[in-house]
């Protein structure tokens, strides 16, 4: 029995679908009368396995019956093999855990700064980022993000950011001062759209950095563990990023955030200087090292990989016909399918027919399904989206 309230209680910070999930088992989930529904959106990239990943899952209720919480005042078995494990994984040396793409950002920020301010001992603090990006809503990481909308009524905003054109190298040249700290970027943004940096960019970029001095932050928390057909995205960019930050996939569900950076950043901090009561507490990390685990074994980005070049091929094939669709691109599994119109009656109409899609922007609607998604699985989802369509096609003729 699923209550809901005649009046909800909340802030109205969400405006949400009208649906209530209470059931999910891998690609699949069930609202609360039994109805089923291919699930493409995973949480907004959370649920890369699936929903209730087995292997993940047992590794949370042996942690449940051990013990919840202690502090960072102990030592956690559980955050120091995730913290071994993400370094085995990446280019980076260190982690610091916390509990959401905002506060991993947030501490890349505090971490560049201090960086300079406390190691280099300059007086460097901006930060560049860029136009369409999205970092979080935090004070910090909402004036980082390069849209106006997340700011609105927020003000004053803290100083020190300033935002560049996305794939622009000039751009970003002209931005740089004897005050740049760092540079922060998403390599596919995804929140306002799926854009995708371009190669040369990005080896620019990274280029630049290293000639000014200036850290090279990358926020993999939409793009990392698997979602683009590697681990990490900047894998397929031949960079190695000074600062990278995770959190959406990491725990498959449970939550939890991560920062990582270079050993050169070590005395960037100092005991006392950043903290997170929760960070990094046993249970996340319990399900961050499964999920890891599954990645790994299961060879989930080569399988990302392909799938996701299925789905693209298939959307151009399929979908060139609709005049409504203005263009189709993605990197691994997280997929953005342009429209020449609001997308949000679209999605509407794909959840009533059982396909849940999330919008990236306004004209764009993403397909991220979980990594282990069969070809099956895509041609269900394509369908439904050209039955739709064609209804809606139909309905304006
Ligand atoms: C979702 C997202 C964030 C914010 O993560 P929260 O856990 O909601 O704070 C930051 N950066 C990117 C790229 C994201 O997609």
């Amino acid at each position: 029995m699923v209550v809901i309230l005649e009046r909800s209680y909340l802030f109205p910070t969400y405006n949400k679908f009208p649906l209530t999930l209470v059931k999910g088992n891998k690609a699949t989930l069930w609202d609360d009368e039994g109805k089923s529904y291919l699930d493409f959106m995973t949480g907004l990239a959370v649920c890369n396995l699936g929903h209730v990943p087995e292997r993940v899952k047992m590794r949370i209720q042996e942690q449940l019956e051990q013990v919840w919480h202690v502090s960072n005042l102990f030592h956690i078995p559980t955050q120091e093999e995730l913290a071994e494990k993400l370094v085995t994984i990446s280019c980076a040396d260190l982690v610091f855990f916390c509990n959401s793409g905002a506060e991993a950002n947030e501490a890349a920020i505090k971490c560049a700064r201090r960086y300079h301010q406390r190691v280099l001992e300059n007086e460097r603090y901006e930060i560049i980022a860029f136009e369409q990006s999205f970092h979080g809503r935090t004070l910090a990481t909402l004036t980082a993000t390069g849209q106006e909308k997340v700011k609105d009524g927020c003000l004053p905003l803290p100083e020190g950011f300033v935002h560049a054109r996305f794939n622009d190298i000039q751009s970003v040249r002209s931005r740089i001062t004897q005050k740049t700290a760092a540079i922060m970027l998403e390599l596919v943004q995804g929140e306002s759209g799926v854009h995708l940096a371009e190669p040369k960019f990005v080896l620019d970029l990274a280029t630049l950095c290293k000639e000014k001095g200036i850290l090279l932050i990358v926020d993999e928390v939409q793009t990392g563990m698997g979602r683009t057909g590697s681990m990490f995205a900047y894998e397929h960019y031949g960079i190695e990023p000074d600062i990278i930050t995770l959190a959406k996939g990491l725990a498959s569900g449970l939550p939890i955030g991560a920062m990582m950076g270079k050993e050169k950043l070590r005395d960037a901090f100092s005991a006392g200087s950043h903290a997170s009561t929760f960070g990094g507490s046993p249970l996340p990390t319990a399900a961050g090292l499964a999920t890891i685990e599954m990645l790994m074994e299961d060879g989930l980005f080569e399988r990302a990989k392909k799938a996701g070049a299925y789905a693209l091929d298939k959307l151009g094939n399929d979908l060139k016909t609709y005049p409504v669709i203005r263009a189709v691109r993605g990197l691994g599994l997280l997929i953005g399918i342009e429209f020449t119109e609001p997308v949000a009656p679209i999605i509407q109409k794909l959840h009533q027919n059982g396909l849940l899609v999330l919008p990236g922007g306004t004209h764009v609607i993403r397909f991220m399904p979980s990594l282990y998604v069969t070809n099956d699985e895509i041609d269900q989802a394509i369908d439904i989206l050209g039955h739709v369509l064609r209804e809606l096609d139909g309905s304006t003729n």
